[in-house]
């Protein structure tokens, strides 16, 4: 049987692991060739042979996403070895998880200001300069799919003061780069995976004690595998009508429950929108009562959007407990 994306091209920046890897192994999976694409060979080379060894087809090509020229490099050898097809970009090369761990809960004022660039060189700038190079291939031929990796932190505050600000601005890459690709038919969309089981998350939290670990730790637990958000991106790349979702910030568990697809080991794909589950966090001690809420029932994209309204109706935002350097 034809699989559905059988003769395209495919880049996936970041894939030597975690979410990137996730992707690159589901597209692969449906037929299409894959650029994988990462900072450090080994990692790349690994992955590549994990995609092979399913039967996928991937290029690995050491590429760091915040130097111009690597990504130059990389579009030009797609364009020559591709004979200029290129169908679906996915951002994701993303360099800022063991920073977020480690200063987690340092105001920014006592941050080092190279947290800025290890959290939005690669995860921001990087992601337009590879959508520029992308959309020079795309345009032309009329069609193609840019994905951007990005996260509920978009919304309001989490982690720290990089991490939001870099989140909205790659929301906002995606609903901008859509306003000026549509008329050329080509989609951009935000995509926000749920809280992702990745080899970095779980080992930067394994051996790390306290409240917000312990809570790190139980999300790990329900959170999605990294090929939940290549399911979805999969989804996307066959769906004749993805332009209809252009311009917009789409959710992994809502995609799953478009597309009918669950996690690769067979559980639904947790959904953190769910009343049941939010109520069930805030107040504990009645999460026996809320069982009762069928966990279909999510918070409306309406109150989202107030959530993250700048001129919100939302009470300020509690600051996490602060520590100072000296208690680091
Ligand atoms: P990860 O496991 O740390 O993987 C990051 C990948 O990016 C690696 O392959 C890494 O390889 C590559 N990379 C880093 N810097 C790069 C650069 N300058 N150029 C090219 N590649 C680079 O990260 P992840 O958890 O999968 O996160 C990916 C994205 O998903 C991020 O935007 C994250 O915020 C988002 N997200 C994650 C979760 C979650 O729960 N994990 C949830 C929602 C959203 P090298 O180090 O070899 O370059």
């Amino acid at each position: 049987m034809a699989k559905p994306l059988s003769g395209q091209v495919c880049v996936v920046t970041g894939a030597s692991r975690g979410i990137g890897k996730g992707i690159a192994l589901q597209l692969s999976g449906a037929g299409a060739t894959v650029y994988i694409t990462a900072r450090h060979r080994e990692a790349l080379e690994a992955a590549a042979a994990e995609v092979r060894a399913r039967g996928g087809k991937c290029v690995p090509v050491v590429c760091d996403s915040s130097r111009e020229e690597d990504v130059v490099a990389l579009f030009e050898r797609v364009r020559q070895e591709q004979a200029g097809r290129l169908d679906v970009l996915v951002n994701n090369a993303f360099s800022g998880v063991g920073s977020i761990v480690e200063g987690f809960g340092l105001p920014f004022w006592e941050s080092s200001t190279a947290l800025w660039d290890q959290i939005n060189n690669a995860g921001l700038r990087g992601h337009y300069i590879c959508t520029v190079y992308a959309a020079r291939l795309m345009v032309p031929a009329g069609r193609g799919l840019v994905v951007t990796i990005s996260s509920p932190g978009g919304l309001r505050y989490m982690f720290d003061v990089p991490y939001g600000i870099g989140k909205a601005a790659c929301d906002r890459l995606a609903a901008d780069c859509a306003v000026e690709l549509r008329p050329f038919g080509v989609a951009s969309v935000a995509l926000w995976p749920g809280f992702v089981r990745t080899e970095s998350l779980a080992q930067e939290v394994e051996h790390r004690t306290g409240p917000m670990m312990a809570k790190l730790k139980k999300m790990a637990s329900m959170g999605e595998t990294p090929e939940v958000s290549g399911k979805c991106v999969v989804s996307l790349a066959s769906d004749p009508r993805v332009m209809r979702h252009s311009g917009k910030v789409l959710l992994n568990p809502d995609l799953a429950r478009l597309y009918g697809f669950k996690d690769v080991d067979g559980r639904e794909v947790f959904n953190y929108l769910s009343v049941r589950d939010i109520l069930s966090e805030l107040m504990p001690k009645l999460a026996g009562l809320f069982r009762l809420i069928p966990r279909f029932i999510t918070i409306p994209k309406w109150a989202l959007a107030l959530y993250s309204s700048k001129f919100s109706v939302y009470p300020p935002i509690q600051p996490p407990q602060l520590k100072s350097k000296k208690q680091a």
